[in-house]
């Protein structure tokens, strides 16, 4: 019941966009899929991001992505983080970015939660 509390506000933002960006849900695992196309996937393929986990009950994909167990992994690393962190997730997450920018290892391959979630 507390889990469930502590992760409801990232879970409500996660409902909205998952509503609002028209995902279709994979009915055998649960998964989300952005519709081809949309603003988010052309948004994503852009930056060559195959998926992402919004909160700890969502992971969404980009269209035609056929997810393996190693991006599978990564994501079910970000839905513990975000049992982990509950809603102070993305100021954890932002912060953990601008920890590795000013490192000098970038926004992203830096971030302490993203080599967490590559197993580093
Ligand atoms: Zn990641």
């Amino acid at each position: 019941m507390l889990l469930y509390l502590w992760t409801l506000p990232m879970n409500v933002v996660s409902w909205i966009l998952v509503r609002l960006t028209r995902c279709r849900q994979d009915q055998i695992f649960g998964d989300w899929f952005l519709p081809e196309g949309s603003w988010l996937d052309r948004l994503m393929l852009k930056h060559g991001i195959l998926a992402f986990t919004p909160g700890s009950a969502y992971i969404v994909f980009r269209h035609g992505v056929r997810p393996n167990v190693n991006l599978w992994q990564h994501e079910f690393t970000h839905q513990e983080q975000h049992c982990r962190y509950g809603p102070f997730f993305l100021p954890v997450y932002f912060w953990y970015s601008l920890k590795s920018k000013l490192a000098g290892t970038g926004w992203y391959r830096g971030n302490k939660l993203e080599r967490e979630a590559r197993g580093e």
